[in-house]
């Protein structure tokens, strides 16, 4: 790995808001020049924890994850067959899978799900490993990290139709409301990314405004999205979640403070080792 423990920062008691990134690519090689000062800004900014999803097709994105969440004690790792990569879906995948989540190396199951918008795998072998891992994480009793895009509706009818014991996260949303409180009534949370700062964005604000306080949550998708006022940065990352925070709390008539406060509660009662 690219840091050693002497440098690694030390997560502060944050003097104010404290705020969690519920989804971040740390592992990501946009990541490698600067990991931990990355973290150590986000610590600075209050972020207290981070959930990063690896990849579970990818040894290196896999290593990496474990290493951050061995070296920051309050991250957590999630791993998954992300829907892009379905049509690679394997057996030995989802046994990799199942040793992490039956360990408790991983503390949830994702990101999985489907992407009608890209398509880089076929609907069909999407769905076969959306419900093949759903049904995993409920034997395991792990939450789902749920990707959706253009899939709203058929992400919904999916958990219902598995059984999702655990509940879950419906990440980086971008979906309508229908599928929003379809996903509410099956205990899953809605978390918002940059894209809610975006100016076009508007209808997904509407729809986040709805989303009761003690459904939501934050994060950054990082590298991507960098939320407004950093959309010219190449690369988003975790420190910035508190952009996309700010927006929220005023599309909910809530203080910054109430916000970080109802969505760290939020994160915490689906994963309360965090
Ligand atoms: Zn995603
Ligand atoms: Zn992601």
């Amino acid at each position: 790995m690219n840091t050693t423990d002497g440098n690694r920062p030390q997560n502060p008691t944050p003097e104010g808001p404290a705020w969690i990134d519920s989804h971040a690519h740390l592992d990501m090689e946009d990541f490698d020049p600067d990991r931990d000062e990355a973290i150590r800004r986000a610590f600075a900014a209050g972020v207290t924890a981070v959930l990063c999803p690896a990849d579970i097709a990818s040894d290196k994105s896999l290593r990496t994850t474990l290493d951050i969440v061995a070296r920051y004690p309050s991250f957590l790792a999630a791993a998954g067959v992300h829907p892009h990569q379905a049509k690679l879906y394997s057996e030995n995948q989802a046994r990799k899978l199942r040793d992490l989540g039956a360990g408790r190396t991983i503390a949830a199951l994702g990101e999985i799900g489907l992407d009608f918008h890209y398509n880089f795998s076929a609907p069909e072998e999407q769905k076969r490993a959306f419900r093949d891992q759903l049904l995993l994480a409920d034997e395991l009793r792990l939450p789902v990290i749920i990707h959706s895009r253009l899939a709203g509706a058929e992400v919904a009818t999916e958990v219902k139709k598995q059984g999702c014991r655990s509940g879950g996260i419906l990440h980086c949303y971008t979906e309508d409301w229908d599928t929003a409180r379809r996903m509410i009534d099956l205990g899953f949370y809605i978390s918002f990314s940059g894209i809610l700062t975006f100016p076009k964005a508007g209808s997904l604000r509407e729809v986040a405004s709805k989303v009761p306080l003690d459904r939501l949550l934050v994060e950054t998708d990082s590298p991507f999205l960098a939320p407004v006022p950093f959309r010219d940065r190449k690369r988003n990352e975790p420190a910035f979640v508190v952009e996309t925070a700010r927006v929220l709390a005023n599309l909910k008539g809530v203080s910054f403070e109430k916000l970080a406060e109802v969505t760290t509660r939020n994160f915490l009662s689906l994963f309360p080792r965090a």
